[in-house]
């Protein structure tokens, strides 16, 4: 076969391997350029190591009711390779899955290496051939074919050429953004790149001394600059030394890309399960239990042991008061202090961080049944380059597998 017969797929990640292993199944030749030693770089960081690989949620409208941002140019996406498609071609490939909380799929073995050698071995099932090499520049022209240009100098001729060079965020990983240059370069408009699913910074500087303290079932109320109510959730968050990360936190941060993110605040109910009178009642028989302690002292059934010094601190109320002194006035302000823990915030942590990357290539200019470029024909897009993101929960990847897999069924090798 003639080299400009080729596909080539630029990018090895979860868009990349499935959409060459796709295109390859279907007898076409296959070129899989990554500029990593290993493909799937990002994909083995996923899932704190354990890739939640999609989500079981019932119907198609249900992932595109996850995906905030452009979810229905995805509808043949997920049409053409569901969460279901995808649970069963991983089954095919050896790797057997699980459903957790919030309709998480994982590999049973949680690992998300066992993800990655799935997708390795499909595409080697499929005769792909890949290499290492860092895409600079790709050229196409409509009918003809494309070349794809490595910083090291070689090029290679293709026929069609997907591009799935994933977002901004973890550069480390290999996402440093390249695509969006190739898109622009080949005619496109790439929308604003913002992070998204990303940890806030606070002002408050106390989150620092509970760095590393995960609260599991709490519920947070995010409050815009005058005060109106933006999002809530219940789950689990994370202290660090900038401010707050963790599941609900990340998810909230999608909340505030339109809006001024500094001016914004932050409640954490700590015990969502009891009313302020039942939080009240609960701490004035803790208080009686520890009639004879300090007030740091009594907190110990009601609080992890390290958030203790930090409410006390904030309560106002001296820690070596003894509890039986403890005012009604006061007693009261540790409740609302519990049920409402305020933050102030003063911005996202940087794009790195971002679990995923808001904007890319306008999903106006490609077409959504393919995933091929309407601008220059011959281009395919898919995966986060893409500007289209959605919450966590395994959504982003049942995205990008979902466009790598259309891209690959709808790339052609042949002259037409
Ligand atoms: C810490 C973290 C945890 C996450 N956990 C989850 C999760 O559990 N579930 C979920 O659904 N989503 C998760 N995500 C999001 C998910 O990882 C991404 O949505 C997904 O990886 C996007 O896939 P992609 O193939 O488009 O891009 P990527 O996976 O980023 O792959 C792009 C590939 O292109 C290569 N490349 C880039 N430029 C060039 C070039 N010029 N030449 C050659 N190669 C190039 C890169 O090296 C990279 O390998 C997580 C993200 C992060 C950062």
């Amino acid at each position: 076969m003639p080299e400009d017969e080729r596909v080539i797929v630029v990018g090895g990640g979860a868009a990349g391997m499935i959409a060459a292993g796709t295109a390859a199944s279907r007898g076409l030749d296959v070129l899989l350029i990554e500029k990593n030693k290993v493909l799937g770089r990002k994909l083995l960081l996923t899932g704190k190591g354990r890739c939640n690989i999609t989500n079981s949620v019932e119907g198609i409208n249900d992932f595109v009711a996850n995906t905030p941002v452009n979810g229905k140019f995805l509808y043949s996406a997920f049409h053409a390779f569901s969460n279901h498609d995808l649970v069963k071609f991983f089954n095919k490939l050896g790797l057997k899955t699980k459903v957790e909380r919030g309709g998480r799929v994982f590999p049973v073995s949680d690992k998300a290496a066992d993800v990655v050698a799935a997708l390795e071995k499909f595409l080697k099932q499929n005769k792909v051939q890949k290499i290492k090499g860092e895409v600079e520049k790709i050229t196409v022209q409509e009918a003809i074919g494309g070349n794809v240009f490595l910083k090291d100098g070689r090029v290679f001729p293709g026929r069609d050429i997907i591009v799935a060079t994933g977002g901004l965020s973890y550069p480390r990983t290999g996402s440093t953004g390249d695509g969006y240059r190739f898109a622009r370069e080949n005619g496109h408009t790439v929308t604003p790149l913002r992070p998204a699913l990303i940890p806030l910074e606070t002002e408050d500087r106390w989150p620092a001394e509970l760095q590393g303290l995960a609260l599991k079932n709490v519920a947070i109320f995010l409050y815009d600059g005058s005060n109106k109510l933006l999002y809530s959730d219940f789950g689990e968050m994370l202290f660090t030394h900038f401010g707050v990360s963790g599941p609900i936190i990340l998810a909230a941060s999608s909340y505030l890309n339109d809006i001024k993110v500094s001016s914004c605040s932050l409640a954490i109910d700590l015990k969502p399960a009891l009313s302020e009178k039942q939080l009240d009642e609960r701490i004035q028989r803790d208080f009686k239990k520890n009639a004879n302690k300090y007030f740091a002292n009594s907190l110990s059934d009601l609080l992890p042991s390290k958030l203790i010094p930090v409410i006390v601190k904030l309560s106002r109320i001296s820690a070596e008061k003894p509890v039986n002194q403890v005012s009604r006035v006061e007693r009261k302000g540790l409740v609302n202090l519990l049920k409402t823990l305020t933050l102030k915030i003063k911005g996202f942590r940087p794009i790195e961080e971002a679990i995923i990357t808001s904007g890319g290539v306008a999903v106006a200019e490609i077409n959504p049944k393919t995933m091929e470029s309407k601008i220059t024909k011959g281009l395919f897009f898919a995966g986060e380059v893409i500007d289209v993101n959605a919450y966590t929960g395994g959504f982003n990847l049942q995205i990008a597998f979902s466009t790598g897999h259309l891209a690959g069924m709808n790339c052609r090798a042949r002259k037409v």
